[in-house]
């Protein structure tokens, strides 16, 4: 004879990394053409190649201590994120980013590092655009370069190749709050990663977060943050990094 199923909820499980990995559909891979930008006349630079006048610490706004050497930018994982002296609102951003030819390691411990398009609080919180090896290199495809993390996979992949330069264009809309502190309007990014189209206008559903569902947290303007990830792979550099504030710009501090 039948014998009931025993039911009844599940023992609750805490949430996992894991949990909100996607692993498909895998964006097509695309070679980019050659690209550059040299700062517009009205952007302000926040990197030329000789100092790091316009970053602090993020964990106590100390003067930042990532490495400037021939004119680029080298993460200093020890140092921890770095983030702008301005808080900005809405935004376009240019920078250019290279992993190291000596590239060790594997998914998310091959070259890491990310642009935090507002940071909203210490460590990595805040709206990350995922900056990796993502040539020939396999992750979770909410997670490898291009990524608004955790949240969009890139439209395609148009990494170029460990030592060569690589740019991101971004337009940046920051999340709109009611006096309550709801949001009203999402923030919304639009990409392009080595000139090549990876996210069109996307919508983010609140902070982009290693574990967990995102959700919003008010901010009116914030600064614009670089990963220093804990992976083991050597540093990557930054060079040529501007802004052009829109909108008039944010109250900066
Ligand atoms: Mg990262």
């Amino acid at each position: 004879m039948a014998q009931e199923a025993v039911t009844g909820p599940a023992p609750k499980q805490p949430p996992r990394p894991q949990d909100t990995e996607q692993w498909s559909p895998t964006p097509a891979v695309v070679t980019p053409g050659a690209t550059s930008a040299a700062p517009p006349s009205d952007a302000i630079v926040l990197f030329d190649g000789r100092n790091l006048d316009q970053w602090v610490s993020t964990k106590d706004k100390s003067p930042a201590g990532w490495t400037v050497a021939d004119g680029v930018l080298t993460v200093n994982k020890q140092a921890g994120n770095i983030e702008t002296r301005r808080s900005f609102r809405n935004f376009q951003l240019h920078l250019e980013w290279r992993i190291p030819q000596n590239v060790i390691g594997s998914g998310q411990a091959r070259g890491n590092s990310g642009v935090f398009l507002a940071s909203t609080g210490p460590g990595d919180a805040g709206y990350e655009l995922q900056i990796l090896d993502s040539y020939n290199n396999p992750t979770y495809v909410n997670g490898q370069a291009g990524s608004l993390y955790k949240q969009h996979p890139p439209l395609v992949n148009a990494s170029r190749r460990p030592g060569e330069w690589q740019t991101y264009d971004v337009v940046w809309t920051a999340p709109v709050f009611s006096a309550d502190g709801k949001v009203t309007a999402p923030a919304r990014a639009t990409v392009l990663h080595n000139g090549v189209l990876i996210q069109n206008d996307a919508v983010l559903a609140g902070e982009t977060l290693y574990i967990g569902k995102p959700s919003y947290r008010p901010y009116s303007a914030a600064p614009i943050k670089l990963q220093a990830h804990g992976d083991p792979s050597p540093p990557l550099s930054f060079r040529n990094i501007w802004v052009r504030e829109l909108d008039g710009g944010a109250a900066s501090p």
